[in-house]
């Protein structure tokens, strides 16, 4: 059976105190065999929480990396140097990075070939906005992100690796996509991939996020190819995200 994954993405948060009170607490809860944790801190404190976690289904990411692995790029952190600290997952091409910081579909595709030679596993965000979700587009964008990828890195870069659909107007709206409907692109992503890239779809891990919380995550995880959440702002409350937790480990 394949792991159930949970992603906390806790973005621009979070301070010395908050993390190492979230992480004790984290390290005493049960946390079943099946159910994996990916904890991805602001960078800073990546190194600091690999010396606390002491539970051996809970591991680090982090949210980005830079394009190049070393040189005169000021105030950028390579993919190298994570995995120097010991660190397993790097999240790729988040729409906030995609939006704010301009990344490109194929910058994003660059980044995901340097996780992958580095033997760290990418996570990549893919999904639509507001507006192509209005005209339909949801498949249409998803494909274009995951075919930059391939496109660059070749039909067998997807294996091993995590795709976490997270629908841009659902992140941090409160606003969930059905488990249907998720289910549904899920479903296509992993076709997708299985056409395109010849990889055979239980090595790749399919991530729902959007406001993940501990009241509509059960929902979500009954659908076949919802195969874990990437969670951002219920992440950050220890209470909320326990219970998303116990709710992953009754599945
Ligand atoms: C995210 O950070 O990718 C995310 C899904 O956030 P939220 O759970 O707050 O919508």
């Amino acid at each position: 059976m394949k792991k159930k994954l949970i992603i906390a993405n806790w973005k621009l948060n979070g301070n010395k105190v908050s993390i190492l009170n979230f992480l004790n607490l984290l390290n005493k809860h049960d946390i079943e065999e099946k159910c994996k944790i990916i904890m991805s801190f602001p960078v800073i404190y990546l190194y600091l929480a690999k010396t606390i976690i002491y539970k051996k289904n809970i591991f680090l990411g982090a949210q980005n990396i830079d394009v190049n692995l070393s040189g005169p790029f000021t105030g950028e952190i390579s993919v190298n140097m994570l995995k120097d600290i010991g660190i397993d997952y790097v999240i790729l091409g988040h729409s906030e990075r995609r939006k704010y910081h301009k990344e490109s579909d194929t910058l994003i595709a660059k980044k995901f070939e340097l996780v992958k030679k580095a033997n760290l596993i990418p996570i990549l965000c893919v999904g639509e906005n507001k507006e192509e979700k209005k005209l339909g587009q949801t498949q249409e964008v998803c494909a274009r992100q995951l075919n930059s990828v391939i496109s660059i890195c070749g039909p067998q870069i997807f294996n091993d690796t995590i795709i976490a659909y997270e629908p841009i107007w659902a992140i941090g709206s409160g606003e969930t996509a059905t488990p249907s409907s998720v289910q549904k692109i899920h479903r296509f992503i992993k076709e997708y991939i299985k056409k395109y890239g010849f990889v055979n779809s239980d090595k790749i891990s399919v991530q729902y996020g959007g406001s993940v919380d501990e009241n509509n995550v059960a929902q979500l995880l009954y659908e076949a190819d919802i195969d874990g959440v990437l969670v951002g702002g219920a992440s950050l409350n220890y209470n909320k995200f326990k219970k998303i937790i116990d709710i992953v480990n009754a599945f």
